[in-house]
């Protein structure tokens, strides 16, 4: 039988459930399926251990596009990408990266669609970490850099 689970990989947990309709084993994100959008709102408590496949980096080709689609604010923190911040009296200004919304060891997808440009603080903390929605991955990275003692600047 096939059976749901969380997927393991070093230290994040993943919903993975069988589709019927696809015949495959699919990531639960938001509340959907990876493959074909279906929703699935179960509650998984067996855990599978999977062995972390290697992070390949891959080009962003199509940076422009993912900034205007942004409006120039970082995905996470909807600063104005560039902005500066304040850590131990020094004044810093963010630097932009392109970050995978689903880490590449979960989906092995490096199609642009897969990318989002986020500020360097929100890279930083958010690192190979798993949200269920959004809002979860905004309020984690909220708290981490007020718990860092960083004061985000409102300059132009
Ligand atoms: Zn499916
Ligand atoms: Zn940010």
């Amino acid at each position: 039988m096939k059976k749901d689970h969380l997927a393991q990989y070093g230290n994040v947990l993943l919903k993975r459930a069988w589709c019927s309709k696809c015949r495959v084993y699919s990531f639960i994100i938001d509340n959907e399926r990876t493959c074909c959008c279906r929703e699935y709102n179960d509650e998984i408590e067996d855990i599978k251990i999977m062995v972390a496949p290697r992070r390949k980096r891959k080009r962003v080709k199509n940076r422009k596009e993912i900034l205007k689609k942004q409006n120039n604010k970082c995905y996470y923190c909807h600063n104005r990408l560039g902005y500066y911040y304040e850590r131990n009296g020094r004044v810093i200004k963010s630097v932009i990266h392109f970050d995978h919304v689903i880490p590449f060891s979960f989906s092995h997808n490096s199609n642009e669609d897969n990318f989002v440009a986020a500020c360097n603080l929100c890279n930083l903390y958010k690192s190979n970490l798993m949200f269920d929605t959004l809002f979860d991955a905004q309020e984690y990275l909220e708290n981490a850099i007020k718990n860092k003692r960083i004061k985000i600047l409102k300059m132009p």
